[in-house]
Formats: structure tokens, sequence, C-alpha cells
């Protein structure tokens, strides 16, 4: 899951990316609304935290050329104004959430993950399921036929990846960018890896296998009659 933060105060942007990062997110950080707006209109992100007050291009500007050409991203708009106006004006533009600074880094992620399954699921829908394997996205827990099984946040945005894009080849190069913010060249190896981590976690013990390895084009998880 990658996102976008834009956000001149930089010990508020370095805080939002770091803690982001550790939730296991890929995240770009904009320190002004200049880069902000050209990122938003054309890199693929999931979810988009834009500070209203920006020096240059604020955020409504950005909000607005977005829904303007269609994009329809889930954005969480970060204020320092506790202002019915502005609230109203954001959620007029097509804002889906709002949160008033100084806030707590829990209720951020709190409401950036409410977003994304807002976005990428059915509203209800805090579970992921494949076979018997079940990913609990509120909870950031993984059980395989009722076992609990420990994963890093990478190994963890990993799985959920494969499963929201179940049946689909992932080539290396999209694993690296969704997952590690890497292009392909950097380090495929990493990649190799943590697949060969994860499976050992979550397959190897357990039947039926998820993940498949396709030579040459990259892993997929699926069942396996449907792979
Ligand atoms: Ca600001």
């Amino acid at each position: 899951m990658k996102l976008l933060i834009v956000e001149d105060e930089s010990k508020i942007g370095d805080y939002l990316r770091q803690g982001l990062t550790e939730a296991g997110f890929v995240v770009d950080l904009a320190r002004n609304g200049l880069d902000g707006h050209h990122l938003a209109m054309t890199e693929a992100y999931d979810l988009l935290i834009l500070d209203v007050m920006l020096p240059d291009v604020d955020g409504w500007r950005i909000l607005k050329s977005l829904r303007e050409a269609g994009r329809n991203v889930p954005v969480l708009f970060l204020t320092a104004r506790d202002n019915v106006d502005d609230r109203v004006k954001g959620l007029e533009l097509g804002a889906d959430d709002y949160l008033v600074k100084p806030f707590a880094f829990a209720e951020l992620l709190a409401r950036v993950r409410t977003l994304l399954r807002r976005g990428a699921a059915p509203a209800n829908e805090t579970t992921l399921k494949v076979a018997n394997l079940e990913l609990d996205l509120m909870r950031r827990r993984v059980t395989r036929a009722g076992h609990r099984i420990q994963l890093t946040a990478k190994e963890f945005a990993l799985l959920e990846l494969m499963i929201r894009r179940r049946g689909e080849v992932l080539p290396r190069s999209l694993i690296a960018s969704q997952v590690w913010d890497m292009n392909f060249d950097s380090d495929t190896n990493v990649i190799d890896v943590a697949i060969r981590r994860l499976r050992a976690k979550i397959d190897e013990d357990f039947e039926p296998k998820l993940i498949h390895t396709l030579r040459g084009m990259g892993y997929m998880l699926d069942t396996p009659d449907e792979a």
C-alpha cells in the first residue's frame, strides 16, 4: 500500500513518514504543495494525507485537481484549525476524512486503515480470507488453520498485497515498488528472500499451498484449483 503525505511542517512530515513506514506502508513525502500536487497527479497512491495549509498550492487545490481529473483516491485532511467551515469545505470538495492537529499517531493510523479498507473492500470487511488463511486487518493478525502466525510489518504488507490481488501474477518489480518502494534493478533478491520467509511461515506446515512461483514472471497467491 502506497501513501503520499503532503505536509510543509518538517517535524510532522518526518514523524508521519517514519510511523507509517514502520506500520508497513510505502510512503512518499512532499514538503510543499507544488511537489505534492505533481506527485498526486502523476503517481498512483492508495491514499493521500494532505495538510490544508501549505504555502504555495494548498490542500484544497490538490484535492480539487484530483477530483476534477476523476481520481477518487481516498484523501485524509490534516488541519490545525478546528473550524466547521473548513470541515464542510473539505467534505464538499470530496475529502474522505478529516483530522485536527495535534492528533495522536494511533488515531491517524486507525483512520488510514479505515479509509484503505473502505477504498479496497466492502466497508465492513476487516478480514481477508483465502482457504484457511486469515488476515485480520484491524488487529494486524494472521492465522492459518486457526494457528496464530507472527509476521513482520513488511511480511504482512506483502501478504496483504498478494491476497488483495489473488490470482494475479505479481512481477517482482511490482512487489518491489508496492511493498519496498524500490526499483526493480536495485535488489530483487530482497523480494525472493521475503517470499521464501513468508512461505516458510504461512505455507510450509499447512495445506493447501497458496504461494506459487511462476518462473521468469513473478509470484502469485491462490488456492491450487484456481492457480
Ligand atoms: Ca501546514
